[in-house]
């Protein structure tokens, strides 16, 4: 059960560095009326997050509007890749919006063109054909869709089996939900969809067995039989945890699924355009799948999310039946255009390779300190702190609470905890983020965890 902020100011002591400010009480004063309005009028679903009222942000840094100042460890969530309202984004979008072309639906224009072109040149072979859609969710509805519909083709009818991992997360709409791994989040559903079926996700943590093998069984175990398996769809690393998959892992599942005439599915929505150190999460493993689904970072700002996949999955479809109302919206292509133009001639992988390698040092020297961070996962610019029991795996999402609570009163920002159990405290700068202030944020969480351990009865 997700926890909320109480809208009561406490005291907070006084926090300025070149890079942070908070010389208030926290959550402001002045911002609860704001709070209050939110309250009022959205769902209760919507709550949850630490209550910063945002005004604007630049870079790796987040403003509300009373002076107070955040390194941001949340990039909203995994958006803003090219850094928060970068020049060049806003002078796109400008243009665009200038040029009097808001919205064309399927009606070519040349900036829908462009941005396709561009994206298929940056993906390796075979994946070069893209469609551009709003959300993540629906790209993973999408490539469900392309699952199913090549495993019929391939294999008649019982060829429909969409094999994903525990623990997953796709989205919230009704196909990527029965996709993702977390039960919770899916008694609403009531009557689940059978060709939907979870195995474990070889993490090396939570899973011990990370053997391909392990994946043979899980389908066995389950009386899946490996022929009417559609498609296999995994997050190039898992949200909840920021865990990969072993190589050796994967360059079997991608033997296996190619053996099996069933579709590989890497879901890059966090883990694409440089997140992980290298442009696309799963050159880590050495593969390519049939489909990557991607969002989030594509703009760092606006709603668009896109498939890209081999053509003749993506041809499946006859004219007019894959479409969307804002497929390709000028101004959110624009937006992607200016931002993968920044991720690229940046290096904002190569950035994030650099300053992540810093930053997953200090983790797991915290981590040798610290018994309650039962792993430190990720790569590159994304990293997720495991808090369990000590000696167990049991997570502790109270201790990660109290730890993010405490690390945005010191002015980094981060999103609620989130991962199994909810013990994951989840780290995700924009990949523009200096060393200097990945220094300057990592000591204000070891100041985060020794309070919030000291407050839980233990020592750090
Ligand atoms: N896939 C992954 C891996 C995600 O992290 C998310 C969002 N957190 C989604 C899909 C869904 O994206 P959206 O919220 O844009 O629908």
């Amino acid at each position: 059960m997700a926890k909320e902020y109480s809208l009561t100011p406490s005291r907070v002591s006084r926090v300025e560095t070149p890079f942070r400010r908070i010389v208030t009480q926290f959550p402001v004063p002045e911002s609860i009326a704001i709070l209050e309005t939110l309250h009022r009028y959205e769902p209760v679903a919507m709550r949850g997050q630490p209550p910063v009222v945002w005004d604007h942000a630049e870079g790796f840094q987040v403003y509300d509007r009373w002076g107070n100042k955040w390194i941001d460890w949340s990039s909203g969530v995994l958006i803003t890749n090219a850094g928060h309202g970068r020049q060049e984004i806003v002078r796109a979008l400008v243009e665009q919006a200038s040029s009097k072309l808001l919205t064309n639906y399927c009606f070519p224009s040349e900036i829908r063109a462009r941005l396709v072109e561009k994206l298929a040149s940056l993906m390796p072979e075979p994946l070069k054909k893209v469609f551009l859609l709003t959300t993540g969710s629906e790209t993973v509805e999408c490539a469900v869709k392309l699952c199913r519909t090549h495993g019929m083709k391939v294999g008649g009818r019982s060829k429909n089996i969409i094999v994903s991992y525990d623990k997953a997360f796709h989205g919230r709409t009704l196909g990527a939900q029965q996709a993702g791994g977390i039960p919770a989040l899916k008694e609403w559903i009531g009557n689940l969809d059978p060709g939907f079926v979870q195995i474990p996700f070889p993490d090396g943590f939570r899973t011990t067995d990370i053997s391909f093998e392990g994946f043979e069984r899980a389908l066995h175990d389950q009386g899946v039989e490996p022929n009417y398996v559609a498609g296999v769809i995994l997050e190039t690393y898992q949200g909840g945890s920021a865990a990969f998959a072993p190589s050796e892992y994967m360059r079997a599942l991608r033997d296996w699924c190619t053996g099996h005439k069933t579709v590989l599915v890497c879901d890059e929505v966090q883990s694409g355009f440089g997140r992980t150190g290298t442009m696309w999460g799963f050159e880590h493993y050495g593969i390519v799948p049939d489909l990557a689904c991607f969002g989030k970072g594509i703009t760092s700002s606006l709603p668009l999310a896109a498939v890209a996949g081999r053509p003749d999955l993506m041809d499946l479809h006859p004219a007019g039946s894959m479409t969307s109302t804002h497929t390709g919206n000028p101004i959110c292509c624009a937006a992607a255009l200016a931002s993968i133009d920044l991720v690229v001639k940046e290096n904002l992988a190569g950035n994030s390779r650099k300053v992540g390698a810093v930053l997953h040092q200090k983790l797991r020297a915290l981590q040798s300190r610290t018994p309650q961070i039962g792993s430190v996962d990720g790569k590159g610019l994304v990293a997720g702190l495991a808090c369990v029991i000590p000696g167990t795996r049991e997570p502790d999402a109270d201790l990660a609470w109290e730890v993010v609570r405490r690390s945005v009163e010191k002015g980094v920002l981060m999103f609620s905890p989130v991962g199994f159990g909810g013990g994951t405290v989840k780290i995700s700068p924009p990949l523009v983020i200096s060393e200097a202030a990945i220094d300057d944020s990592v000591s204000a969480l070891e100041e985060a965890f020794a309070e919030a351990l000291m407050a839980h009865g233990a020592v750090a």
